[in-house]
């Protein structure tokens, strides 16, 4: 089999978006989705800020459209996870799930980014078991019960207002006197009744027995120190890149982000490209992504054929 000319890693926005514009680029482009096909946007409800929808779209309807999009257009789509690359010269080598490997002419990298958690132990321990990094993924389990969501950021505001549809009280956990967040997310949350925000609280412990959480141990910065009782505990304190398996090879800034050069797609090693939330800790929308991954695509085109 010969080499693949353009290898997208990702699928996510901007992985099938630069599929798309491979595809009709005449670049036989193959996608490998990883674990999560369609990315973070299959984790979350209604998108209402993508152009083009005018009522919004369910984010999961959005990505299986943008994926069929890309294979009707020819794009090779498939399941399987990228174990390791070796970027020490063209055609790069990619191996797939530990065994098959694979030859790409060029790889654009749209691995996008993972929700972070706080690092409690006690967090691990439930983790599952009533601690969750997606509302809209288990929210379900708690109707009519009692959350928390750490955070006061857009994501924070968002799956606040979307459990407190579910759940009887939701609490959000706000390490500052303010949130993060856009003004009309705050007024969202502001205008929820069953929302209470514990200002300038950290969580010390997520309490729990056998059957999982049963409360959060909260740290008030004037040193006050309480229980609240809970059935379920949501992180949505942001996101960390996923670049660890190319960072040995592409240049990161200090969080991670694969840095490339000026407006364009390009990293420090020629043919290879980075898109989305990997390279983005400044917009990170699903909309910036698709851009990104349609420069990608184009930036791919031109390397190829300046070659
Ligand atoms: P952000 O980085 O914007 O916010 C993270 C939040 O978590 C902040 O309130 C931060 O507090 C808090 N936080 C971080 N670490 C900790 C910690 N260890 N303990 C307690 N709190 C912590 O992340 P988001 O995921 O909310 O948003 C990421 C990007 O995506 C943003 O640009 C956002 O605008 C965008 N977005 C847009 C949406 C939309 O338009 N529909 C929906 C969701 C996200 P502090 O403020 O003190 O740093």
């Amino acid at each position: 089999m010969g080499n693949i000319k353009c290898l997208i890693i990702g699928g996510g926005p901007a992985g099938y978006t630069a599929a798309i514009y491979a595809a009709r680029a005449d670049m036989a482009p193959v996608v490998y989705e990883g674990v999560q096909p369609g990315g973070q946007l299959t984790t979350t409800t209604d998108i209402e800020n993508y152009p083009g929808f005018e009522n919004g779209i369910l984010g999961q309807t959005l990505m299986d459209t943008m994926r069929a999009q890309a294979v009707r257009l020819g794009a090779d789509v498939r399941i399987g996870s990228i174990s390791s690359v070796d970027l020490s010269e063209r055609p790069f080598k990619v191996v797939v799930d530990g065994g098959e490997q694979l030859l790409a002419e060029t790889l654009i990298i749209a691995t996008g980014a993972t929700a972070k958690y706080l690092g409690l132990p006690s967090e691990t321990k439930f983790k599952g078991l009533g601690v969750s990094a997606c509302a809209t993924c288990d929210g379900f389990f708690y109707r009519k019960k009692v959350v928390a969501v750490v955070g006061g950021g857009d994501t924070a505001c968002e799956e606040a207002t979307y459990l407190a549809g579910l759940c009887k009280k939701v609490y959000m956990i706000v390490r500052r006197d303010v949130l993060r967040a856009s003004e009309a997310m705050q007024e969202r949350v502001k205008n929820t009744e069953n929302i209470e925000i514990l200002w300038n609280c950290n969580t010390q412990e997520v309490l729990g027995d056998e059957y999982g959480v049963t409360g959060v141990r909260v740290e008030r910065k004037d040193g006050e120190v309480f229980d609240i009782a809970l059935d379920g505990f949501f992180l949505a304190i942001g996101h960390h890149p996923n670049s660890e398996l190319f960072s040995q090879w592409v240049n990161v800034d200090k969080e991670g982000y694969i840095i490339t050069d000026g407006k364009t797609s390009q990293t420090n090693i020629e043919g290879v490209f980075a898109a989305g939330d990997v390279q983005d800790p400044i917009y990170r929308q699903a909309i910036t992504a698709a851009a990104s991954g349609c420069r990608a695509a184009l930036d791919a085109e031109k390397f190829l054929k300046m070659k």
